[in-house]
């Protein structure tokens, strides 16, 4: 899947079923994990429950716009998931050129 600035994303990862999932905008952001630098996707605003979901977004290696797209959603309530869509691909593509990924 390409990234980003289509703020429009096709459903092409579900091509046939004829469902639609809602969009969940995500925000990258860098974090440690026991002392290693990882980024994951935070999602604020859950479409489905309001909630604030995180979604890993890679082990610091891969460009972590390959993990958008559709994910199940860590909601407390049943669902079909959503598609992760880049809030500000701007930021991420500044984000990843700096941590040297691709
Ligand atoms: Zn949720």
């Amino acid at each position: 899947m390409n990234c980003t600035s289509d703020l429009t994303p096709v459903s092409t990862f579900n091509a046939g079923a004829g469902a639609d999932y809602p969009i969940a905008w995500a925000d990258l952001e860098r974090c440690r994990v026991r002392g290693e630098l990882r980024v994951r996707w935070v999602v604020s605003m859950c479409p489905i429950c309001a909630g604030q979901h995180w979604h890993g977004a890679g082990d610091g290696k891969v460009d972590p716009r390959q993990l958008l797209g559709h994910r199940a959603g860590h909601c407390r309530v049943p669902q079909r998931g959503y598609v992760l869509v880049d809030m500000c691909p701007e930021r991420t593509a500044q984000l990843v050129a700096e941590m040297g990924l691709r």
